[in-house]
């Protein structure tokens, strides 16, 4: 008895570190059904958003794990599973103002320039965020902010859907992790690129594109 009982923590702990979190077949991915980007929702005391929670409602559990947002060790969908995610948080983040010039572009044709799509007179932001990019959520909130509180700014928000997206090749080349952060100044020159979510980095780059 005792030795199955070793042998089963022997496996489930070697299973357990096997794992690697978003990396096995044992967990999913990322789908807009606990939050899209920029939601802003109540949560519950799992600190989920509570219309997605399904540890409140369990039978929303079946749409999860149909589009494989499911973290199998933990019995949650990926989108939910702090223990994997310990930096997911859903707690609401600051908003645009309503007229802010804020829009999310999808460069058409595929080989558009992003100069292009920076608007001439503003500096710009063109912010390439993903679904299941956790540091674009956060993201998003800082750029919320400096919208509040620069009108000579224009933020272009161009959605990836996975690294097989074909804008992963045209415009993200070399690029380490998501978000991207492309910066233009009023002329329509680009000044830099932040990979990754890096406020003071944006900050300066900004500073730059001011100049
Ligand atoms: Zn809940
Ligand atoms: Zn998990």
């Amino acid at each position: 008895m005792n030795t199955v009982k070793i042998n089963g923590l022997i496996i489930l702990s070697l299973t357990y570190l096997g794992v690697g979190c978003g990396s096995s077949t044992n967990h999913g991915r990322f789908s807009a059904l606990t939050a899209n980007i920029g939601d802003q929702s109540d949560l519950c005391s799992h600190q989920v958003p509570a219309s997605a929670c399904t540890r409140c409602d369990s039978s929303r559990a079946a749409a999860f794990k149909k589009v494989n947002d499911w973290c199998s060790p933990h019995d949650l969908p990926e989108s939910q599973c702090f223990a994997c995610h310990p930096d997911l948080s859903f707690e609401p983040l600051p908003k645009a103002p309503d007229d802010a010039d804020l829009k999310s572009v999808t460069p058409h044709p595929l080989n558009q320039a992003l100069a292009d799509i920076a608007v001439k007179s503003k500096v710009t932001i063109i912010d390439f965020w993903a679904m299941w990019c956790i540091p674009c959520r956060k993201t998003e909130g800082d750029l919320n902010l400096l919208l509040t509180h620069n009108n000579n700014l224009a933020v272009r928000k161009i959605e990836i859907k996975g690294w097989d997206d074909p804008l992963v090749g045209r415009y993200l080349g070399g690029t380490a992790k998501l978000p991207l952060l492309v910066v233009f100044n009023a002329q329509g020159d680009e000044v830099g690129r932040v990979s990754g979510q890096k406020p003071e980095e944006l900050a300066q780059l900004l500073s730059k594109a001011e100049k």
